[in-house]
């Protein structure tokens, strides 16, 4: 598992992308920031393009024009047509020489570092949506913890001008490293809590639970205080979280926590092709359980289970 804070990187992240006019992650209209690197490995992982923390090379084989730009520029003799995929992964040394000559946008750079003056000049047109609509700025990821030191200080430099900050978070981070440079500058958490089961946790996200479900539980005593907002947030993913026995599991926790509100997370079976633009493909992305939506019925049926336990479901929206 890895150790969380021991390894985390003093430099300044890469960030994938900043979204502004986002309605779906926090209260009122919001910017959010995606941080690319992540603790855990979750085989769904919705956003592929932000597990991983270095630059990566994506190609989009519906945009390539067939020009070969690209195979001109390259010295490392990594791409090939006759190759399902474009580019081989193993000979590629990620110079990203190809991406700065195709004209079609098929291959792009993903991850660049901006330092948090950059964010911040990036959120700023967006703050007349935030101040009329009780919004803000969310940071995402991949998982914003694991710069601790830039996390911090983005978070309070977007509290000094005055706006609403929200982390979404795996929750696998140290707490002592946390609670000094984060969370005084924060005003909602959503907390991702995917598997009760350690063993199931560790198969299928990478990592124990352990240091997660501690950390929910400080949070939540610091969020009895009044001073922030926390919401678990469980993705349902059909055959792995979707079980009846891990929201009962999940219901029984909440419960033992004081927590009386949580948020089942829509599964969105289009990350195998997001991760096939990264040569990232797996295993799971193989399943075809995995390749289907959720009925509506299914997860009725499992918020009727919290709902049964006294717990809402619902919120974080806009
Ligand atoms: S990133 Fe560089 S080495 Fe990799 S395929 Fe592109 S040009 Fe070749
Ligand atoms: S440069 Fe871009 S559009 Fe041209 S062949 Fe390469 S990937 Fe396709």
């Amino acid at each position: 598992m890895p150790d969380p804070g021991s390894d985390a990187p003093e430099r300044p992240p890469l960030i994938v992308d900043i979204k502004g006019n986002a309605l779906d992650d926090g209260p009122g209209i919001r910017a959010v920031v995606f941080f690319k690197g992540c603790p855990l490995r979750c085989a769904w992982c919705h956003n592929p393009e932000a597990q991983r923390p270095g630059v990566e090379l994506s190609f989009d084989p519906a945009r390539c024009v067939g020009c070969e730009s690209c195979l001109e520029v390259c010295g490392r003799g990594a791409l090939s047509r006759a190759d399902p995929g474009f580019v081989d992964r193993e000979r590629c040394d990620r110079c990203l020489a190809c991406a700065a000559a195709c004209p079609a946008g098929a291959l792009e750079t993903v991850g660049e570092t901006r330092s948090v003056e950059q964010v911040l000049a990036a959120v700023a047109p967006y703050r007349v949506f935030f101040d009329t609509s009780g919004g803000g700025v969310t940071l995402s990821g991949g998982e914003p913890t694991l710069f601790m030191d830039y996390l911090g200080e983005l978070l309070r430099a977007l509290k000094a001008a005055g706006v609403h900050t929200l982390l979404q978070t795996c929750g696998l981070f140290d707490w002592k490293r946390f609670a000094s440079a984060a969370l005084p500058y924060l005003d909602a958490v959503y907390y991702d809590i995917k598997l009760m089961d350690d063993d199931a946790h560790r198969s299928h996200c990478g990592a124990s639970n352990r240091v997660i479900l501690d950390n929910f539980r400080r949070l939540q005593a610091v969020a009895e205080g009044g001073v922030l907002e926390l919401l678990p947030r469980t993705p349902l993913v059909p055959g792995i979280t979707d079980s009846d026995g891990n929201v009962r599991a999940l219901a029984e926790f909440l419960r033992g926590c004081g927590v009386h509100r949580c948020r089942l997370l829509d599964y969105n079976p289009l990350w195998p092709d997001k991760a096939a633009k990264l040569g990232a493909a797996s295993e799971a992305a193989r399943r075809p359980e995995l390749r289907r939506w959720l009925e509506r019925g299914h997860v009725a049926r499992l918020e009727a289970i919290l709902h049964r336990a006294g717990i809402e479901t619902g919120g974080g929206e806009r």
